[in-house]
């Protein structure tokens, strides 16, 4: 084994980059959960968090990853002999479908192409077909993290209503959370989904449902048997109960941080450095995949996503050979192709606690590794996003 010195740089899509201020305020020693000390600081958490989904409505923790969210809001709102609809995406959506057939929910699943967003003329059209109501939920994934792939919610909202269809609205915002604007309550969405471990900064553990009045309603009404997902048991009583059972108070000690850091940096702020951060990734790829055979996966330039940026390789031996030499001769560790895109892609995740000097960085890690291995790319990637970087700054 070589000895690494120095930073290693993180650039998968979740786990993300965790602050030292966030790691800071974790480190302490764990305290009595029925104490007013911990009740405050977790009721506080809870209403805080609501400004991150940009609602007013109740947002539910679970000591969970992100599938346990996916289940949550299932069982919360659907009851086996249900009818959903789960526009396909990419790898995420699909494992998301089998979990709600698992659950003996029906799923109508319109195909996708794994390189476009959701297309809503197709929700438009199923939905105008269900003519006495069947489809009791349209559930997406906001931002297909398996093809860099970002869909347009608004327009699937305004696809809903035009097929004047009382379905939900369910969104995994797993990999757009903080990374892209999703205002739950203006956007109309009855149901987001997150997890701590990409655009929130945190580590791996919690993952959230915030609830719109209209779901709300909906899962008191349902059937499905459920206990530790249960929205009802977990409303409005002690953290004890909330959490369904001992508080994961570390991760409630540093969610309290990165809350603090969101509102400190302001939510625009923090989706304008996305932005910025992912047009430089993309001003380098698109100078990369200028000569040879590497290409964006996401087709589409506006659908490409702030938090992560995926790309395509034609020879099955690159993807993985980028992955492996980037990761353990330039420390930079990179995502790798899932399901069918598997050995064909690999992923840059640039979500959460990143500024330009590390993205740079990363960039320059990759560009050497495409040299090394001879892979067929333009040269000057980093400095297009260099470029691009000081073009963008006025002082
Ligand atoms: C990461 C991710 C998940 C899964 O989250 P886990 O915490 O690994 O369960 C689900 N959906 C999307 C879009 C993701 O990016």
């Amino acid at each position: 084994m070589t000895i690494q010195r120095g930073r290693h740089f993180l650039q998968t899509p979740g786990p993300t980059n965790i602050p030292d201020r966030i790691l800071n305020a974790m480190h302490r020693p764990a305290i009595d959960f029925a104490s007013p000390e911990f009740h405050d600081l977790a009721i506080a958490c809870f209403e805080d968090i609501k400004a991150v989904f940009q609602t007013k409505s109740d947002v539910f923790i679970y000591t969970a990853s992100g599938h346990g969210a996916w289940e949550a809001a299932l069982v919360n709102i659907l009851s086996s002999g249900d009818r959903v609809l789960m526009p396909e995406t990419g790898r995420f959506s699909l494992v998301w479908r089998n979990m709600t057939e698992t659950l003996g929910i029906e799923v109508i699943e319109t195909p996708n192409d794994w390189r476009s967003a959701i297309d809503p003329a197709d929700v438009t059209r199923v939905l105008s077909e269900d003519k006495d109501h069947k489809i009791k939920a349209v559930l997406v994934v906001h931002t297909e993290t398996a093809t860099g792939v970002t869909s347009n919610i608004p327009s699937i909202r305004k696809a809903i209503d035009d097929a004047g269809h009382p379905a939900l609205l369910v969104v995994d915002a797993i990999a757009s959370l903080m990374t892209v604007e999703l205002p739950m309550d203006k956007c109309g969405v009855d149901v987001v989904i997150a997890a701590s471990q990409k655009g929130l900064m945190l580590p791996p553990g919690l993952s959230f449902t915030a609830v719109s009045a209209k779901a709300l309603e909906v899962s008191e009404k349902n059937v499905m048997p459920r206990e530790y997902w249960s929205w009802k048991s977990r409303l409005n009583s002690e953290p004890y109960r909330r959490f369904c059972g001992t508080a994961p108070e570390h991760l409630i000690f540093g969610l309290r941080e990165a809350l603090d850091m969101i509102k400190e940096e302001g939510m625009d702020a923090v989706f304008a450095r996305h932005a910025r951060i992912a047009e430089a990734v993309r001003k380098a790829v698109g100078v990369w995949v200028s000569e040879g055979p590497m290409e964006f996966n996401a087709l589409v330039p506006e659908q490409r996503a702030n938090s992560i940026t995926c790309i395509r390789m034609p020879a099955d031996t690159y993807a993985n050979d980028i992955r492996t030499v980037c990761r353990d001769t330039f420390n930079v560790s990179l995502g790798g192709g899932l399901a069918t895109l598997m050995g064909k892609t690999f992923r840059i995740g640039h979500m959460g606690d990143l500024n330009e000097p590390m993205i740079i960085g990363a960039l320059g890690g990759i560009e050497a590794t495409l040299q090394v291995l001879n892979v067929p790319h333009g040269k000057g990637g980093v400095m297009a996003a260099v470029d691009y970087l000081a073009d963008t700054t006025t002082r």
